[in-house]
């Protein structure tokens, strides 16, 4: 074998796992095809949420009256500098992970398409490598789906998104989820005309009901327009803009803009990986089967980040990373069924997630209690002056325990609130534990014990 560990992909698994096994001294190779880093380096978490602070900035600006500052004339957005702003942040972590990656003592990184010749064979351009352990850590891509006229139409997606030194006059979000939500509100405060078209009843749909509805209505307040229940929808070119068409009948209901955005979910890049060559299996998705331990059918190769379809996130492809090296090194025994669903929407305000929802908690028949707090009764919200949106905690009965559940927390600072129930739900607390800590004024996170003051019983929903 040429080496002892070969790894495809330098996304959120891959490099830390190279650096573990390296450290290890094991002979390390590293392919990857595109920029280093991945998804959330280079058109995910990385850009977006610098595209979200600037979005921020031009929202206070705009808002500073309402803060007593003065400003001598309107703001205004240049994106060629938001653009330019966002590049110097990704450019700096792309270029330090590829460092990182070269400098590694023990490695080699193959640049190039890898693709499985043999069950411990790759091949990368014109050199196969073998290796006696394989971790595919290839991530994913925008879904395009096939709706009528999509060939006719220029349609951005997520990466071409960062490509944009203009404001878009009037931008079509076709999905109202995370991605689509984050992209939506971000333009509108650039000053983009803003339409968001979904299919469902209501936008981020796994979400509680009421959560969607406060999202949907402070988007609104900013002047985005929602089209929901689009039940087919269909794309043609319209003068120099485009067209949705959103049921897809005769003389049909039209959204109308001059560029339109596709943000319907995500496929995995495992069609062109030869993983048959290698015995790996997929499911019907495309994502590749893995155990708790996330080694795939071929017990040589395991399977990391959004590839093996066990989490969709930046945290959750670099815990892979850490159940895939304690397990190999340390025989640790970890899973990742042992794992919380955490994660935020960062809209703003943001939505802080962990555990269980309303929906979820009642298809599992448990007998729980919900507490809802609202954020223009957050001391700290009234002061920043960002006041929409509540904080929602559930419980089990106290019969079950009193254990906490979950959390939906919509409001200022909940991204970073959410940890201490994420803390709670991981070590099963009690609430009336969590209810007697003491903590710092004044914050959002203050007045999670006084939402735990107001449990009801939740009801059959
Ligand atoms: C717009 C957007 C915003 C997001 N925001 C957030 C967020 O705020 N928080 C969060 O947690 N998550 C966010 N995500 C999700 C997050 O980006 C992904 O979950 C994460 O990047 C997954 O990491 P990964 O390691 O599985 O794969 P990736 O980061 O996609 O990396 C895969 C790597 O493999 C390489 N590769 C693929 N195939 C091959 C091959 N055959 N040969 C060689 N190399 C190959 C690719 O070039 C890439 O570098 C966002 C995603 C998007 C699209």
């Amino acid at each position: 074998m040429d080496f002892d560990a070969l790894i495809i992909g330098t996304g959120q698994a891959g490099p830390s796992l190279a650096a573990r096994l390296a450290a290890e001294g094991m002979k390390v190779a590293v392919v990857e095809r595109d920029k280093f880093g991945g998804t959330c380096v280079n058109n995910g978490c990385t850009p977006t949420k610098a595209m979200v602070a600037s979005a921020y900035a031009a929202r206070t600006a705009r808002r500073a009256a309402d803060y007593g500052v003065v400003l001598d004339s309107s703001p205004r957005v240049d994106m060629k500098r938001v653009k330019e702003r966002k590049d110097q942040i990704v450019r700096k972590a792309t270029e330090g992970v590829e460092k990182w990656m070269r400098g590694l003592k023990g490695a080699t990184v193959y640049k190039g398409h890898a693709r499985f010749v043999g069950e411990s064979r790759v091949q990368v351009g014109s050199e196969v490598i073998s290796a006696e352990k394989i971790f595919v850590n290839v991530g994913g891509r925008p879904s395009v789906p096939k709706m009528p006229g999509i060939d006719g139409v220029a349609y951005l997606d997520n990466e071409s998104m960062m490509e944009l030194d203009f404001v878009p006059p009037h931008l079509v979000v076709i999905g109202g989820s995370y991605i689509g939500l984050e992209f939506a509100q971000v333009m509108r405060r650039f000053g983009s005309e803003v339409t968001v078209v979904e299919m469902a009843p209501r936008v981020v749909a796994r979400e509680d009901e009421d959560v969607s509805l406060a999202i949907q209505e402070f988007m609104q307040a900013e002047g985005i327009r929602f089209a929901l229940n689009a039940k087919c929808l269909s794309l043609r070119r319209d003068g120099d803009g485009v067209s949705v068409g959103l049921d897809c009948s005769e003389g049909d209901s039209l959204a109308r803009g001059s560029h339109v955005l596709l943000a319907v979910g995500r496929v995995p890049n495992t069609d062109d990986l030869g993983l048959d060559k290698a015995g790996v299996k997929t499911d019907a998705r495309g994502f590749i089967e893995v155990d708790e331990g996330l080694r795939t059918a071929n017990p040589r190769v395991w399977a990391l980040g959004d590839c093996n379809g066990k989490g969709a996130f930046t945290h959750t492809a670099y815990n892979d990373y850490e159940i895939v090296a304690d397990n190999l090194l340390s025989n640790a025994g970890r899973k990742h069924t042992d794992r919380i669903p955490v994660y935020a929407l960062f809209t703003d305000p943001p939505l802080g997630r962990v555990g269980m929802n309303e929906a979820e908690i009642r298809k599992a028949g448990i007998k729980a209690r919900v507490g809802k707090y609202p954020m223009n009764r957050v001391g700290r919200a009234v002061e920043k002056g960002e006041t929409h949106g509540f904080l929602k905690i559930h419980v089990e009965d106290s019969s079950g325990g009193g254990r906490i559940l979950g959390a939906s927390l919509l409001g200022t600072g909940a991204d970073e609130a959410v940890h201490s129930l994420i803390d709670a739900v991981y070590s099963k607390m009690p609430y009336p534990e969590f209810q007697r800590r003491v903590r710092i004024h004044p914050t959002v996170s203050e007045l999670l014990p006084t939402t735990l003051e107001s449990l009801k019983e939740m009801g059959s929903g």
